[in-house]
């Protein structure tokens, strides 16, 4: 179906002017306008932004828990695609820890088929480093694959043994395939240093996952100077909004305990500069569902793909820290980069229609119950934020409208 954006604020990492766009029946974008005078096609359905309202690509997050195959009760597929859309999502990183792990191409391939079929999000499906998540031997990574697997990870885990995670590199290398790495073994910034050692060793590509500490953000910005540098992190939303006060509040050790865990004031601060500078490529969410009886006994981690936007958007964009391309940037133009999308990200003629609209002035206060999620463990509950995604198309379909 053939749909027109008019006179809407367009923001994408390159540009913040008020403009059209055309979405042809194939779900591509036909062409960006800026030319307010420009005489537009007949087409079937028309929105009208006011000049106000913002048209953004949809976002792209390298880094979400499923929970799906195996954890129903926290999510499933279903859930979090329809919280991916009303959060603004049009892609994801799904991450492997679920049961079984998704550590062959097999297991990848049935999930990412699965989420074709339900049509609202495109899944990408990263791939465990070692058996089972077990850190004992190394999982299915073969030359040959595919870009069904545009990451591999072990996420909330590191692999200890040094011989092994540089085995791991080593394969994640030949398969041209970047390695995200969560780093908490020995404190963030020493497991930082040691996957970047052991990725220039190996000829790899380094992601670093959630950095949340000033001596992390200090370490990747040294790394990253160097000529032969291929490194690349990310930062959540909840270390962007909160610290460790928050984390107490909350339950230090239930609702409020996440990996890596709420940090100090300072920490948050260099984050954000760390983002501002170009240290920091990506916002990712971390989305992490549990019930509610799963936190009260100590698991870690937050809901987050439904409050990602607007939390960022009042944190980052509201406080002045960054502009509002800056932030479609990090949230879509960057992690489609770093992925290896040349067809999503931005607003650009040909590209996918994945696309958001979002109203940056609007007031909502978080509440979970509202929330497709089946995670309600989220930690803004009753805080009020900046930000509301109005409607979600993908591939030119619109698949959440508020
Ligand atoms: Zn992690």
């Amino acid at each position: 179906m053939k749909t027109i954006f008019r006179n809407f604020r367009l923001i994408d990492s390159t540009q913040d002017t008020v403009g059209t766009v055309l979405v042809t029946d194939c779900g591509t974008i036909g062409a960006v306008i800026t030319d307010t005078q420009a005489k537009l096609p007949d087409v079937y359905r028309i929105f009208d932004g006011g000049g106000r309202l913002v048209l953004s690509p949809a976002f792209v997050d390298m880094h979400t828990h499923l929970r799906d195959p195996g954890f129903p009760e926290k999510e499933t597929l279903e859930s979090a695609a329809l919280a991916a859309a009303a959060g603004g999502f049009g892609t994801l990183v799904c991450m492997a820890n679920t049961k079984p792990v998704i550590d062959n191409l097999a297991l990848a391939q049935l999930l990412k088929q699965r989420s074709d079929v339900l049509g609202i999000i495109d899944l990408y499906p990263a791939m465990a480093l070692t058996h089972a998540l077990e850190g004992q031997e190394l999982s299915g990574i073969t030359e040959s694959l595919p870009d069904t697997i545009r990451l591999l990870s072990e996420d909330g885990k590191d692999i200890y043994d040094d011989a092994l995670f540089l085995a791991a590199l080593q394969a994640a290398s030949r398969a041209d395939k970047m390695v995200s790495c969560h780093c908490e073994a020995g404190g963030e910034s020493a497991a930082v240093a040691r996957a970047i050692t052991l990725g220039k060793k190996a000829g790899c590509r380094i992601h670093i996952a959630h950095v949340s500490t000033q001596a992390a953000v200090a370490t990747i910005r040294r790394e990253k100077s160097k000529p032969d540098a291929r490194l690349s992190c990310e930062i959540s939303p909840h270390h962007c909004a909160l610290t460790q006060k928050d984390a107490r509040k909350l339950g230090a050790e239930t609702f409020g305990l996440v990996a890596p865990p709420l940090r100090t004031e300072d920490d948050r601060r260099a984050i954000k500069e760390g983002l501002c500078d170009g240290t920091i490529n990506v916002i990712a969410t971390d989305h992490a569902p549990h019930t509610s009886s799963d936190k009260e006994a100590g698991s870690p981690g937050f809901t987050g793909l439904e409050t990602a936007f607007a939390v960022c958007n009042t944190v980052l964009v509201r406080e002045n820290h960054i502009s509002p391309q800056k932030l479609s940037d990090s949230m879509s133009a960057e992690p489609a980069r770093l992925l290896g999308f040349s067809d999503r990200g931005r607003l650009a003629s040909g590209l996918y229609a994945d696309l958001v609209v979002l109203d940056p002035e609007q007031q909502r206060t978080v509440n979970p119950a509202l929330f497709y999620s089946r995670g309600k463990n989220t930690p803004f509950a009753g805080r009020t934020w900046y930000g509301v995604v109005l409607l979600t198309m993908h591939r030119g379909r619109i698949v959440y409208e508020s």
